[in-house]
């Protein structure tokens, strides 16, 4: 910041001392030191979740990670995704004011902390449920760096399960490739709703190659997913949506897709993908998709 400051100002660099540069200066330290106040006092404030009607007896939980679908039953709740570690009281909290039903399923969309963290508190009393490759991936990358919280299911599928409870149905299945090797779509069959995970999440996916995802793969998947009978998605992050919204992202990951490929297929090198990124999709230096993404576009699109 402070860098950039003077980088904007080369002109007072010529007059180093003069008083409004001085001024300029003690303003970005100024503007730093509140920024980094502001960061630590948000680190010890609780998670500021909201929960938010979807239908009858469901609900999301957003804010601070994954969004969480709470579906609530005559003999207990079945929770789609678990949020960080840090968030199980907040979850807690949000469900007992609308049920007094205890969490008897967490069904988990796929690996990654934001969404499987509250894992390790919900696993003394719920039954967890995850594709194979999801808890493949906890167990083979997760568990080496350890993020607080994230455990693998003891449930597992390869294809298709369901949970029924309370005369409720909740359907997980896997489609094939796209933010990772695992990702399971939920389907409410009985409201019409899917919760998409992160195969929709904000604006512009995270194709987490170390964990086996396809952004060619991608649209095929939603296309699967697509077929279903639904009018309404929860996404792995952002606003719940329609089956447009759901169809509008999927054709902007197609659009990337084909961005990407002209990119490779030019020979254009890492960095420059990489600035394309950043100018084109937001994707900021350091961020993820910088980490996780660009290097496995050269192994998915050369040909
Ligand atoms: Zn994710």
């Amino acid at each position: 910041m402070l860098t950039t400051l003077l980088d904007g100002q080369k002109s007072d660099i010529l007059f180093p001392m003069s008083r409004k540069l001085t001024a300029r200066i003690n303003i970005g330290i100024l503007l730093l030191l509140g920024a980094w106040v502001a960061y630590t006092q948000n680190q010890k404030q609780p998670p500021q979740l909201t929960l938010n009607k979807v239908k009858d007896d469901l609900y999301e939980i957003e804010g601070d990670g994954g969004n969480v679908a709470v579906y609530i039953t005559n003999e207990g709740v079945i929770l789609i995704d678990d949020k960080f570690d840090q968030d199980h009281d907040a979850i807690m909290e949000k469900i007992k004011s609308v049920t007094n039903q205890p969490v008897k399923y967490v069904m988990s969309t796929h690996y990654h902390a934001d969404h499987s963290g509250g894992n390790a508190k919900f696993l003394p009393t719920a039954d967890i449920i995850s594709t194979a490759n999801a808890r493949k991936n906890i167990v083979e990358h997760v568990q080496s760096n350890a993020p607080p919280g994230v455990m693998p299911a003891r449930i597992t599928f390869t294809t298709e399960t369901s949970v029924f409870l309370g005369g409720k149905e909740v359907r997980a299945r896997y489609m094939g490739r796209g933010h990772t090797n695992g990702d399971a779509i939920m389907y409410f069959p009985l409201l019409k709703v899917l919760h998409t995970g992160d195969m929709m999440a904000g604006t512009s996916p995270l194709i987490d190659y170390p964990g086996g995802g396809s952004l060619i793969e991608w649209t095929k998947t939603l296309d699967e997913a697509m077929k279903l009978d639904f009018d309404t998605v929860i996404p792995g992050h952002g606003a719940v949506t329609n089956k447009a919204g759901l169809m509008t992202y999927r054709n902007n990951v197609e659009k990337l897709q084909k961005r990407v490929s002209g990119l490779v297929k030019e020979g254009k090198k890492q960095d420059e993908i990489a600035k394309v990124m950043t100018d084109e999709y937001g994707w900021m230096p350091g961020s993820l998709q910088q980490q996780w993404s660009v290097p496995g576009f050269f192994t998915e699109f050369k040909k």
